[in-house]
């Protein structure tokens, strides 16, 4: 089985679900395939300014969340021709959740905690949009926009403490139907759920990180990343044309250059990775076929090289 991760832009309109919908059906045709899914590209930043705004007490809030459903609701129209009674049910709740967030300091990490957990809508609107996408191309999918990543914490203000039994417990009797119908669960990256069941986040660009929790709870063979560059560069390729593409690297290096604040992925991700040994594939969503960066387990990599 494949854990198979898109990032915001790879998710960003029709078009681009579209793509997305033709890269999970060619994993499928060689393994089974689990999905995890950002929210659309800018549609986290959009929700933290909405709560922002709700908690300064400024009516601007209603204009700011109009604009994410508008855009949802575009790309349904897009992909289905309408839009879906599901889209009206999940912003009506949305909105409920809206109203739970009271104007107070959002200066206060109590504010920032609940406005995170807000944000956590931008994964459970873009799922459902990804199955539609890959029902649409003739792929069996199905969206589970409940988080799917258990933590172990108790104190929301902790660092967040994957539990991967927990998420394992969880997960396995919730896909497995649809898994062994050779179906594609569809899953959200970035919100979680703590040890009291409250709902929390893995920190921006969590996905990442979701992935690999979610790879190593299923003991997936593989975790494939996309997103709109192929890999890691020696530099950043935008700012240093020069740049060239690693094609190989350890969990080590990964880690390093992620700890270096460099935007190539969530610094955490490799954690699960490296205890599981599960092999990394970076690519572009964009050029799917384009070599990416391979990250393999240093054992691997060792025989590979001296081989
Ligand atoms: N949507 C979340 C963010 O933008 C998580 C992610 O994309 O990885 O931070
Ligand atoms: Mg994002």
């Amino acid at each position: 089985m494949r854990v198979v991760k898109f990032g915001g832009s790879s998710v960003a309109d029709a078009e681009r679900l579209r793509a997305a919908a033709a890269i999970v059906a060619a994993h499928q045709a060689q393994a089974r395939v689990v999905v995890v899914v950002s929210a659309l590209a800018s549609v986290t930043d959009t929700l933290l300014r909405a709560a922002g705004q709700i908690q300064m007490g400024e009516g601007a809030w209603q204009a700011t969340l109009a604009k994410v459903a508008e855009r949802h609701q575009a790309i349904y129209r897009a992909l289905a021709g309408r839009v879906p009674d599901d889209f009206a049910r999940q912003w009506a709740a949305l909105l409920a959740e809206a109203a739970t967030l009271p104007p107070r300091d959002p200066a206060t990490e109590l504010a920032a905690l609940e406005a995170a957990r807000f944000s956590g809508w931008g994964e459970r609107l873009s799922v459902p949009l990804l199955a539609l996408a890959l029902i649409a191309a003739g792929t069996l999918a199905e969206g589970f926009t409940e988080a799917p990543v258990l933590l172990a914490n108790r104190d929301p203000f902790a660092l967040a403490e994957p539990s991967i039994l927990a998420t394992r417990a969880s997960l396995v009797p919730r896909l497995g139907p649809l898994l062994l119908r050779d179906g594609v669960p569809v899953l959200p990256g970035y919100i979680a759920r703590d040890a009291e069941g409250r709902a929390t986040t893995l920190g921006r660009n969590g996905s990442d990180y979701s992935a690999a929790i979610i790879a190593a709870a299923l003991g997936a063979e593989a975790l494939y990343i996309y997103s709109d560059v192929p890999g890691i560069y020696t530099a950043d390729p935008h700012r240093f044309p020069d740049a060239t593409l690693l094609p190989t690297l350890t969990y080590a290096e990964v880690r390093a250059i992620a700890a270096t604040g460099a935007k190539v992925l969530h610094p955490r991700t490799v954690e699960p990775l490296v205890r599981w040994g599960i092999p990394l594939h970076l690519r572009s969503s964009f050029a799917p076929d384009a070599p990416g960066t391979d990250v393999l387990p240093d054992p691997v990599l060792a025989t590979t090289v001296a081989g």
